[in-house]
């Protein structure tokens, strides 16, 4: 079999944990049968790219989980897609195992894999020079990343792409945590913890489904004032005021739903002390759920990527945008590629909400 033909890209590089980015020009393959070849036009910064540059990876890696773009060719193998579609990037699965097979990607059993492996599930790297790619089945904080039917998501071309980045993790985590995971009911009580781009569309998917009471918790007071435009009908600052306290004073007693998304540990905590009996909690940061029952029957459940299949939930979540029901594009701030590490330290300091890249345009 001859070599794929080589792609001149240029990425930005995580060679040292907590040093800046720095683009660099490197060679990736060309798409394999099953492989579709994207051109990014923006890319998504989500928490887990910031904790992956803070914590690092072992060797030089490229991170970015959040890209759209336009398909630029495609592997012999791929139906469904073709050369000049525009295209969402979301979380990979293997296709394979159980959860997969029975149309629940989100438990996937090799979701670690093929999510933070930085490799193919076969261990081979399209990226070359030592460089590790694939993270998320994208890397996209680059020009270019191969994705493949399970992660991508085909899109209306009337709709900007650099605006639909983000749809592929946190907000389709948010949302499809109330939507999917938690079943949210119709006139419940559910509180947010973390006002970021994953607890807000929380907050936004909380009012779609008709939540009575909505409660966001943030030591951020214009996030809070955000969250209040957005739908939450009460915000509490839990660096000012104490949170259970304060939840009993709105509520006569606790909540029937909780979204934890800050991963902090006192919060995780927290989330199953304050729900009513019967009440769920959805954790967001990875932190396995306490085993063995909780008194009074809640559930406290460690959610990954809101339980959502791509290909269904982001052209829902593209429908409620445009019918003016999830207006998550008051999150985004755009920043040109080459200020990927400015971008990075604005999210960090809470100045911006949901820092999208235009990589090319
Ligand atoms: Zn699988
Ligand atoms: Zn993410």
């Amino acid at each position: 079999m001859p070599d794929p033909p080589i792609i001149p890209i240029r990425a930005a590089v995580l060679r040292t944990p907590g040093r800046p980015l720095k683009i660099e020009r490197l060679e990736m393959e060309g798409p394999r049968d099953d492989e579709v070849l994207v051109r990014l036009v923006a890319s998504g910064i989500c928490h887990t790219d910031i904790d992956f540059c803070e914590g690092g990876a072992s060797g030089p890696v490229v991170l970015g989980h959040e890209g759209s773009g336009v398909v630029e060719r495609i592997g012999k193998a791929v139906k469904g897609i073709k050369p000049g579609d525009h295209v969402v990037l979301s979380y990979q699965s293997c296709g394979r195992c159980r959860p997969c097979r029975r149309g629940h990607p989100a438990g996937c059993q090799r979701f670690w894999e093929a999510n933070f492996g930085f490799a193919r599930l076969d261990g081979t790297n399209v990226l070359r020079g030592g460089v590790r790619g694939h993270f998320f089945g994208q890397s996209s904080f680059a020009t270019h990343a191969l994705a493949t039917m399970r992660n991508l998501v085909k899109v209306p071309k009337s709709l900007p792409l650099e605006l639909l980045a983000p749809l592929g993790c946190g907000l389709q985590t948010g949302a499809g945590t109330v939507m999917n995971s938690l079943a949210v009911r119709a006139g419940a009580g559910i509180a947010v913890f973390g006002a970021g781009s994953v607890g807000l569309a929380a907050v936004m998917a909380a009012r779609i489904v008709k939540a009575k009471t909505i409660i966001a918790v943030d030591i951020n007071p214009r996030r809070l004032k955000l969250a209040c435009e957005l739908g939450a009908t009460h915000s509490i600052n839990n660096r000012r005021s104490d949170l259970a306290a304060s939840i009993k004073a709105i509520t006569g007693g606790g909540v029937d739903y909780i979204v934890e998304s800050t991963a902090d540990h006192d919060m995780e905590q927290f989330a199953a002390e304050l729900l009513n009996p019967g009440g769920k909690a959805a954790l967001l940061s990875g932190a396995s759920a306490p085993g063995g029952g909780l008194p009074g029957g809640r559930q406290v459940l460690s959610v990954i990527q809101g339980d959502a299949v791509p290909q269904k939930f982001i052209p829902k979540l593209i429908k409620l945008y445009l019918d003016g029901r999830f207006p998550f594009d008051r999150l985004v701030k755009f920043y040109d590629f080459t200020k990927i590490n400015r971008a990075i330290a604005d999210s960090k300091r809470g100045t911006t909400i949901k820092p999208v890249l235009l990589i090319s345009h």
